[in-house]
């Protein structure tokens, strides 16, 4: 069987081989080619220490030498070679005690975590499976190489892995494999919220986002949050429907996921998976509009893109439309018609600023901020209105 790769890859295989060394491509990447779908990247596995590996390309950086991983800069893209390697015991759910590298590239497949992710292959050499992956690739299922409960032991995050996948290529999860993981569960705890986060958002963003269900009815999710646990249980039906709807939009998609909690727990939530500060600010400003009946008027919607931002403004709009809020559509319009015109929206468009307004003899304080908001709220209600001239007539009066 021959998998076609790109040629650029082979040849990196190949200045492997002739220094004496095994080398293949490995894992996701040949997932994804039995699957038909673009790798991320390319992994390449190879019986060369990184020392050697080091010795044979010009440019390399040590990014994990610990782990055995050179990433190699060739032919302008960067790939990472790891050593044929085999894990020691595992202490923490996280972490292996020690690695040690071997020159079996069956020992270093056995150590991977699912048979789907244990294929390697080589153009020549061909396709190296020991432990059934392609078979499982035509069942579709997601299978722990040898024991899985073991494995989850070993490292906890890879039962998040299991459901993440199973999300991304619509696999199921085979049925030991998943039992193990029910059983297991609670070891997530070990798991630093980054990497747990990080599954979860990718979960999430993933193509067969029905998969995502067993999230909680695995009771993994009940580990990580009871409380979104429980909700989900109760709405994940509707939940799965509303973001299969929904832009790629990560922001979206999390205010989706979350709205069943209030803006508070949707915080609370968030900052315990030490997301950024953006999107937390972003996730918990759509939590509190969500429920929002914006009224069908210009004005209305003029001054709530000023407070929320347009492009929040934009995201809520198109939340409530996936939701079929009543005048949506209506709302969709008039939104629509008001970024076409340009009106202004904020003080940043407005065409007196707080200098002019001294100009006009106004004394530097905070009365030059409350007339800056007196003007905008005037342009909101009338656009046309946005002159300098009209403008410092209004202030004018407003001051009499
Ligand atoms: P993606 O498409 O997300 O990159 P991937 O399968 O390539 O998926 P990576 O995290 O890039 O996943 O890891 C590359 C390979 O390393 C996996 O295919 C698997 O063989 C192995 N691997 C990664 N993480 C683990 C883990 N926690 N336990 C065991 N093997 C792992
Ligand atoms: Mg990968």
């Amino acid at each position: 069987m021959n998998l076609n790769i790109p040629k650029k890859i082979e040849r990196m295989l190949q200045k492997i081989n002739s220094a004496g060394y095994e080398a293949y491509i490995v894992g996701g990447c040949v997932r994804d080619c039995f699957l038909k779908r673009q790798p991320q990247d390319w992994d390449i596995t190879t019986s060369a220490e990184p020392e050697q590996i080091k010795k044979i390309f010009n440019r390399t950086y040590d990014t994990g030498l610990q782990h055995g991983t050179v990433t190699v800069s060739w032919e302008g893209e960067h790939y990472e070679v790891t050593t044929y390697r085999i894990e020691g015991k595992y202490d923490d759910c996280r972490h292996p005690n020690n690695v040690t590298f071997t020159k079996s590239l069956k020992e270093d497949l056995q150590r991977r975590d699912f048979t789907i992710n244990a294929i390697a292959y080589h153009p020549q050499e061909g396709i190296k499976d020991y432990f059934s992956g392609q078979k499982h690739i035509e069942q579709k299922i997601i299978k722990g190489v040898g024991n899985a409960a073991e494995r989850f032991q070993e490292d906890a995050l890879r039962m998040l892995r299991a459901l993440r996948f199973s999300a991304q290529i619509g696999f199921d999860i085979e049925q030991k494999t998943y039992e193990a993981l029910q059983q297991q569960k609670g070891l997530i705890k070990k798991i630093s919220v980054e990497r747990i986060r990080d599954e979860l958002e990718k979960m999430l963003l993933s193509e067969h986002i029905e998969k995502i269900n067993l999230l909680w009815q695995s009771g993994l999710l009940n580990e990580i949050s009871p409380m979104l646990s429980e909700k989900m249980e109760q709405y994940g039906e509707q939940v799965i429907k509303q973001i299969k709807k929904a832009p790629f939009d990560r922001m979206i998609i999390w205010t989706i996921f979350l709205q069943y909690m209030t803006a508070e727990q949707g915080e609370a939530f968030l900052k315990y998976l030490k997301f950024d500060n953006n999107t937390v600010k972003t996730v918990v400003m759509l939590l509190k509009h969500l429920k929002d009946d914006i009224a069908l008027e210009e004005y209305e919607l003029r001054k709530k893109a000023n407070e929320m931002t347009t492009e929040q403004l934009n995201r809520l709009l198109l939340i409530q439309e996936i939701q079929q809020r009543q005048n949506i559509k209506q709302l969709r319009d008039c939104f629509d018609k008001i970024l076409q015109r340009g009106d202004c929206i904020t003080l940043k468009e407005l065409t007196v600023t707080g200098e002019d307004l001294i100009k006009t003899g106004m004394v530097k304080g905070k009365e030059i901020g409350t007339m800056l908001h007196f003007l905008l709220d005037v342009v909101h209600r009338n656009p046309e209105k946005n002159t300098k001239e009209i403008l410092l007539q209004c202030a004018k009066e407003k001051q009499k």
